[in-house]
């Protein structure tokens, strides 16, 4: 079997080799950046969902759901919105043989969908706060070149949006949607920082934008996702008001918290190495994989005590699947190792008969597991596993960093850059030309690494209100 390009020297190439070995989707589907979720990466997909669902509804968020399509007249409501979105929108122009009225918008993200019936909804201050999301697919015309899962042209996405009485409700939304997301990285052992973008590269209409980066090798960075504040920027347009306590008309103040399928990307991005994906345990399509290893003999043989095994486990409530296909061994343990399963269980005549299974957890180590007592180490051998996952992961985010003094350090970079910025967008533009990427933004919580005093912005000199902001390479 082929080895996988080089994960530090040939990045790309080695994450599309991982997810095709791993079998998550199908770029086979003839409309480019539109994949299939085979049913490997599909349940990859709801398992990550349910980490979402879980940690927004304990927020108060409700889900609902809004068509795909939206009038244009609507979708040109709020000016800098459209002017971001423009040149992604895909449109649908006939029904059936006619011309429609009115062009629909295929929603490229859901504001400009929801907003006209926020306004019909929302009456009274007794309606606030609205807090809803959606698990949806949007849809984007990307230019640039599709990547699974991180840069696609139909996208699993999930969008909270709220309405808040004012600013400062709104600002605790933003906090709380934080904390939401920390709670949900964690589950996927993710290392990331929160970093408030610059204004040239917040979300088209928003006051300011809130965007969770994680360091993947290099001076590479991938957003994992993003929160935005509006103000009042989309209920004026679309006339989201309510009546005080006062019996005054006030606009409501907007928040949204988006996340995609990038998430899974990221995991596989993060964690995979040498031998392919790595999947934390809340997200492994299967949990534990069990193989038996035949012999001859019936009665108390390796497929009948795999067996029971698989079937214990399932009953214990994880996700099992029992591989008991003709394959040989050895090109079972390739296969399900590059598919990134946590533990694998080897079931030989031996251990058959002495009733102890051979246990191997996805980072190479292995002991013994008594039947007796099965489903107590074999959650104990996953705790373990995510324990050394999230080690492994946290290890390499604290080498992700440096500091950069000059901009002349910046070209050929091979961490993600700590750098002096005065906030001016120019000074902005200058690091971005001397990494070859983006300027991130200040970060929203403590610096990865201690870079000492702030000194002068590495573009212009000023010392007056220069501020550490991160610098990459965003995939
Ligand atoms: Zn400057």
């Amino acid at each position: 079997m082929a080895e996988l390009p080089d994960k530090r020297t040939a990045f790309i190439d080695w994450y599309l080799a991982v997810v095709e070995a791993a079998r998550l989707t199908d770029k086979r589907y003839p409309v480019k950046g539109m994949n299939i979720w085979t049913p490997y990466g599909f349940r990859a997909r709801r398992n990550l969902d349910a980490v979402l669902v879980r940690e927004i509804e304990a927020t108060g968020s409700e889900a609902l759901e809004f068509p795909a399509l939206i009038p244009a007249n609507e979708f040109a409501k709020e000016k800098e919105h459209i002017k971001g979105f423009d040149a992604q929108v895909y449109w649908v122009t006939k029904g059936g043989l006619s011309d429609l009225d009115i062009p629909l918008v295929l929603r490229p993200t859901s504001e400009t969908a929801i907003y006209p019936i926020f306004a019909v909804w929302v009456r009274s201050h007794r309606d606030l706060p609205l807090n809803v999301y959606q698990i949806v697919n949007v849809f984007r015309y990307e230019t640039k070149t599709t990547r699974p899962f991180v840069r696609v042209r139909e996208i699993h996405f999930f969008e909270e949006h709220t309405c808040q009485a004012n600013e400062e409700h709104a600002t605790e939304r933003v906090r709380s949607n934080l904390e939401a997301f920390r709670k949900m990285a964690a589950a996927f052992v993710l290392p990331y920082l929160p970093i408030r973008r610059p204004e040239w590269d917040k979300f088209p209409g928003a006051f300011y934008s809130i965007a969770f980066d994680a360091p993947v090798g290099g001076a590479r960075t991938l957003q994992l996702g993003s929160v935005h504040h509006y103000r009042e920027n989309f209920s004026r347009p679309y006339g989201i008001r309510y009546e005080a306590a006062d019996g005054s008309q006030q606009y409501v103040h907007q928040t949204t918290f988006g996340l995609s399928e990038r998430l899974l990307g990221a995991i596989v991005a993060v964690h995979g190495d040498a031998k392919g994906a790595v999947f934390p345990t809340a997200i492994a399509p299967y949990q534990v994989v069990v193989i038996p290893i035949p012999g001859t003999e019936s009665g108390e043989g390796p497929l009948k005590v795999a067996s029971e095994a698989a079937e214990r486990l399932r009953r214990h409530g994880a996700r099992i699947h029992l591989d008991g296909g003709d394959e040989r061994p050895g090109a079972k343990y390739y296969r399900w190792e590059a598919a990134g399963v946590p533990l694998r269980l080897e079931v030989g005549r031996r251990e058959a008969e002495s009733r102890t299974l051979t246990a191997a957890d996805r980072l190479g180590r292995k002991g013994p597991v008594a039947l007796d007592r099965l489903e107590h180490e074999v959650g104990e051998r996953l705790a373990e596993f995510d324990r050394a996952l999230a080690e492994r992961a946290h290890a390499a985010f604290a080498a992700s960093f440096a500091v950069a003094r000059s901009l002349a350090e910046l070209a050929g970079s091979t961490q993600v850059r700590l750098v002096a910025w005065c906030g001016s967008e120019a000074c902005g533009h200058q690091i971005e030309a001397a990494i070859d990427g983006a300027l991130l933004g200040t970060p929203e919580a403590p610096l990865p690494i201690d870079p000492g005093a702030t000194g002068a912005c590495i573009a212009c000199g000023a010392t007056d209100g220069a501020r550490w902001a991160l610098a990459g390479q965003p995939l």
